[in-house]
């Protein structure tokens, strides 16, 4: 028997993953790009002024066959994502079921913290929502950058950084599965120079904007759906002005 295709958006809490382990369900990600077919079909069913993540929950529920959809619509996610629920609730004979994530059990963020390319990292991070069990125990390295922020549509923005750049904001919430812990998703390290990315049109910009203003060596950038030349070149820009060595090395 084909197993139950469950769509997730968000970090819906661990009981649930847990409960469709069990159940040999077959996850998918909506949060991630999961068919090729251009975003702006997705328009039909909400504005394009909607960050790009949202825009591909919606492009994936349109052309995935979904027996069941669990959406997280709490503080662990946004409230873009609350009306996103009625929207594929609507779109979908499949049941939509909205969870409010309150998890506080740390996990710990191994990952964030360790020396690997910062592209191996978020794929880990994205992976590990669809899984019960803590990251392996890797070494933390000393960080030499850092990138503050959701994990962002278009990875080819993670290109330039070192392999010692520490992850922080939304993305280690999600590895230490607490993804409302509003206190971790602030910290930041102020001896490293860090970016604070947002999608756009998300309402975390106001936070990254906030935290970059504050700290003393930051690059505050805001991208859509594809990140483009002139991010990829901010970035390098700002890594190289920091004095951050870039490449494996770094
Ligand atoms: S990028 Fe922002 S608006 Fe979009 S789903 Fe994530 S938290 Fe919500």
């Amino acid at each position: 028997m084909a197993p139950i295709r469950v769509g997730i958006v968000g970090v819906p809490p661990l009981d649930v993953i847990r409960e469709l382990c069990e159940a040999d369900c077959r996850i998918l990600d909506l949060d991630e790009p999961q068919v090729h077919k251009s975003i702006d079909l997705s328009s039909e069913l909400l504005p394009r002024v909607y960050c790009a993540i949202l825009r591909t929950v919606v492009l994936n529920a349109m052309f995935l066959d979904l027996d069941r959809v669990y959406i997280d619509v709490g503080p662990g996610k946004c409230d873009c994502a609350l009306h996103v629920a009625s929207i594929l609730e609507e779109m979908l004979t499949a049941p939509v079921i909205r969870t409010t994530n309150l998890d506080n059990q740390p996990f710990g963020t191994p990952i964030c913290r360790t020396r690997m390319k910062l592209f191996d990292k978020f794929m880990a991070v994205t992976a590990g929502v669809r899984s019960v069990k803590p990251a392996d125990n890797l070494e933390p390295c000393t960080p030499t950058a850092g990138f503050w922020g959701v994990p962002p549509r278009d990875f080819s923005i993670l290109e330039a950084f070192p392999d010692t750049t520490h992850i922080y904001g939304w993305t280690r919430c999600m590895e230490n599965k607490t993804p409302a812990d509003l206190e971790l998703e602030t910290h930041v390290n102020p001896d490293i120079p860090m970016v604070f990315f947002s999608q756009s049109f998300c309402a975390k910009s106001a936070l990254a904007h906030h935290l970059a203003r504050l700290h003393p060596r930051a690059l505050f950038l805001d991208c859509d759906v594809t990140a483009g030349n002139s991010a990829r070149a901010k970035i390098e820009a700002f890594l190289e002005l920091s004095g951050v060595p870039t490449g494996p090395e770094g």
